[in-house]
């Protein structure tokens, strides 16, 4: 039995079959080996196993048939396997050293080659080399379940948590990742029990071994004694009662005990979503990710914007942020390297250049706002007023073609912007004069205020949300928009933990989005909260001079100690 502790991102407990899942494979042997025929078998295997696995993939656009087709012909390239079988017969390497010098001295050629498409391949074929490694290592590496289990892998892209039978997906163990990270956001939303940034866990289990974990406290076990699982069933009751209580609640009002009344609405990454939000008591939709209908090959964003206005209007705005692809967000064949891809091309900086894309969006957005007055619209990663006054320019242009065309749309729909870079904020009082409202997304924010990578568990430790120049930030955003008679809400994950709520509410938030089951949570902190205490508290909270003591301050706040 080993015990390990991560990041817990979704509370639930489990106990099921680990399906062990690695992008990197595990340590090349770099060794000389005492049975080259074994080794040649092991490789031989390993080469049909992945050809079985690409057969069984459908691609479901030209650019996934596309790279596809690149692993399968360098799986069969001449060259390249005569290289393979050379290095293991000849040179006695170990199976995978064959297949890792082999590919090396394939990539290099293609490199030399200096052609922008080969160079572009490259990366399909360490894709291919890693599918090889890990089939020879006796490691899955592609995802298909056959049986409800929690995943353990190295780290999940949001796209192939997408791509998996969702009612077969009964956790998550990740080696890597954060509380921000996006797959953690997609794990909150779709309630899949999670943790993350496990360090070395998906090494530690064996494929189809039993684990048991607990995501509130964020601990993970491989091969559970009876007692442990005894003890984590009765966990699983408790947390089920718990979850039931929220649920009763979910018709009262977010109202503080002196009557201030506070705005929850919800987060979500499509129509999925919708039903938990009204089920949570939810008075709108804060923030549409609509990136991920792309990430899951979506294109039908008229008919989805449309059913989300329709059946989410009735409750409140219903705010669909235009794409924010890029960093960890890049659907198959749209990625492009880049030394920092969060600092690189990504939201509108993405879709500026994208406009086949980004217009279409924009169209289908106008069309729903005929739908239903509660349509928004809400641009990402805007980092200034002049990057601010091109893209509402460019939504003229599309809205004039519209009226051209007899597209018909709410010329009064709500514009708004995201602050989520330090530079928005700061300028935030700018900002104001060209939007109808705001809303803080506090993942970037405080990405890029502190300098830590939302997404690496090695400094999660870092990412202090609590960090002073965060919380000035927070109050400087949230006292230019009331004095320019902008309404301005927070939807990053700091919204959604209930322990920051008396900080939010004090400094003047009176809306937050979050996700569905993070309502619930909130609604009930805040009904326990006096509004007057809160303002007091944020107030002291300001002069104090680190994360350290402002979260000591929140702590003791939270335990009825001030
Ligand atoms: C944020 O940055 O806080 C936010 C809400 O956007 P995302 O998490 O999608 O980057
Ligand atoms: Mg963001």
């Amino acid at each position: 039995m080993i015990s390990r502790s991560g990041i817990g991102v979704f509370p639930g407990v489990v106990v099921a079959k680990a399906a062990v899942f690695r992008h990197t494979p595990l340590d090349v042997e770099h060794r000389l080996s005492d049975d080259p025929e074994m080794e040649k078998m092991a490789f031989e295997e390993a080469r049909s196993s992945v050809l079985d696995d690409l057969h069984a993939i459908k691609p479901s656009t030209k650019e996934d048939a596309d790279i596809l087709s690149v692993y399968e012909s360098m799986l069969s390239d001449p060259d390249y396997l005569s290289l393979i079988r050379d290095n293991i017969t000849r040179g006695r390497y170990t199976a995978s050293w064959a297949v890792e010098a082999a590919t090396e001295k394939y990539t290099a050629a293609l490199a030399a080659l200096g052609d922008a498409y080969f160079a572009e391949r490259i990366s399909d074929i360490k894709d291919a080399e890693n599918r090889l490694l890990s089939a020879i290592a006796g490691i899955s590496s592609s995802i298909t379940l056959a049986e409800p289990s929690i995943i353990v892998a190295d780290y999940l892209l949001p796209s192939e948590l997408m791509q998996m039978d969702r009612s077969c997906v009964l956790g998550l163990l990740l080696d890597s990742g954060s509380q921000t990270s996006h797959i953690a956001i997609l794990a909150h939303s779709d309630e899949i029990p999670a943790i993350l940034g496990l360090g070395s866990f998906s090494g530690e289990t064996e494929d189809g071994a039993t684990v048991a974990m607990d995501a509130r406290d964020g601990i993970a076990i491989i091969d559970p004694d009876e007692k442990t699982i005894r003890s984590f069933r009765a966990r699983k009751g408790i947390a089920l009662r718990n979850e039931k209580e929220l649920k009763k609640e979910a018709t009262l009002p977010a109202v503080t005990l002196d009557g201030h009344r506070i705005h929850l609405m919800c987060n979500v990454e499509g129509l999925e979503g919708i039903d938990g939000a009204i089920a949570a008591g939810a008075e709108g939709i804060g923030l549409f990710r609509t990136e991920f209908l792309v990430l899951h090959g979506f294109h039908g964003d008229d008919e989805v914007y449309g059913k989300a206005a329709s059946a989410m209007g009735g409750y409140g705005p219903v705010t669909f942020r235009t794409y924010d692809l890029g960093g960890d967000k890049m659907a198959d064949g749209m990625a492009r390297e880049e030394e920092n891809p969060v600092l690189g091309w990504r939201a509108v900086r993405f879709c500026m250049e994208r406009k086949d894309l980004f217009r279409s969006q924009l169209v289908s957005i106008l069309k729903a706002s005929a739908l239903s007055p509660s349509v928004r619209l809400m641009f990402p990663m805007i980092s200034g007023s002049e990057e601010l006054l091109e893209v509402l320019d460019y939504l003229e242009e599309v809205k004039a073609d519209c009226r051209k065309e007899g597209i018909a749309f709410d010329e009064n729909m709500k514009i708004g912007t995201m602050i989520e870079t330090p530079s928005a904020a700061i300028t935030a009082d700018i900002l104001a004069d060209h939007v109808d409202f705001m809303s803080i997304g506090t993942n970037d924010l405080v990405q890029y205020t502190i300098a830590v990578d939302r997404g690496n568990e090695r400094i999660a430790h870092l990412y202090r949300p609590l960090h002073p120049a965060v919380i000035r930030l927070l109050k400087y955003v949230v006292d230019a928009a009331k004095a320019k008679g902008v309404t301005v809400s927070v939807c990053g994950e700091m919204a959604g933990q209930a322990e920051y709520a008396p900080l939010l509410v004090g400094l003047g938030f009176d809306e937050l989005s979050m996700t569905a089951h993070s309502v619930l949570e909130v609604r009930r902190r805040i009904r326990s909260l006096e509004w007057e205490s809160c303002a007091d508290f944020a107030d002291r909270i300001l002069s104090l001079p680190d994360a350290t003591s402002i979260e000591k301050a929140l702590k003791e706040f939270n335990n009825g100690k001030t």
